[in-house]
Parts: C-alpha cells; structure tokens; sequence
C-alpha cells in the first residue's frame, strides 16, 4: 500500500506526459504584447505550458460531461515573453489558450478518472486482504 500508491500516481502522470507531448507536438500558440500589440506563434516547447511559471489568467469553470468532472476553462491567460517589438519581456496574452486547455482537459480527465477509480478498488482490495 506505501509503495503502490504513489507508484501508480508516478505511472499515470508519466502517461499523461506522453500523450500530452505526442497530441500537442504541432500545438501553435498565438501571443500578443499587451504593450505594442505585436503578435506573433509560438510552440508549445516555448511556452511551457504546464509549467510553474508566472502567469495571469480569467478563468470559469466548465463541465466536460464525464462524472461530474469540472476543468477550468480560460477566458483570458497571459505570460510574460519577450517581445521583440519592446525589446523586453512584457505582458502577453496567449490568445488561443483557452482552446488548447480545453483539449488538454478531455484528454487527461478521462485518464485521472479511471486512475482514482483503480486506486479506490485496489485499495479496498488490499484492506481485505493487509498481508
Ligand atoms: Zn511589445
């Protein structure tokens, strides 16, 4: 129980990773200087889009119509970057974000559902049987 729980959870998001990487390879992302307005694409490689980074973001809960299960939905999101324009990193908004989360969200929802699903039997699983 100690070992297999966390092990399973070290599986699934593994997994989610890779789906992630291989569905969102070709992923452009559009941003624009909230100062100047200069637009301009990104990958997904540059923006670190599940990263820990500063970010600012207007969100609104949303249902994906899979158990009840909610994800959050952006209406806005933006990003310091570099703006060549500027010639600084400044404020930019990532204009398709909400789109592309909303992807990531049907793809990995289903996953962490069955996930949980398989932890709630095989826990009770190794309570019925402790040794
Ligand atoms: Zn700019």
């Amino acid at each position: 129980m100690m070992i297999w729980v966390p092990a399973n959870m070290i599986y699934t998001f593994k997994k989610i990773i890779t789906m992630r990487n291989e569905k969102f390879k070709d992923t452009i992302f559009t941003i624009k200087c909230e100062k100047c307005g200069n637009e301009k694409q990104i990958g997904m490689k540059d923006i670190n889009y599940f990263g820990f980074h500063k970010s600012k973001s207007t969100t609104v809960s949303a249902n994906i119509g899979l158990v009840g299960a909610s994800y959050t939905k952006y209406s806005y999101f933006a990003k310091k970057f570099y703006c060549d324009k500027c010639g600084k990193k400044t404020w930019q908004e990532v204009e398709n974000y909400g789109v592309i989360a909303e992807e990531y969200a049907k793809l990995v929802y289903p996953i962490i559902i069955k996930q949980l699903i398989i932890l709630a039997v095989g826990s009770t699983i190794i309570s019925i049987f402790p040794n």
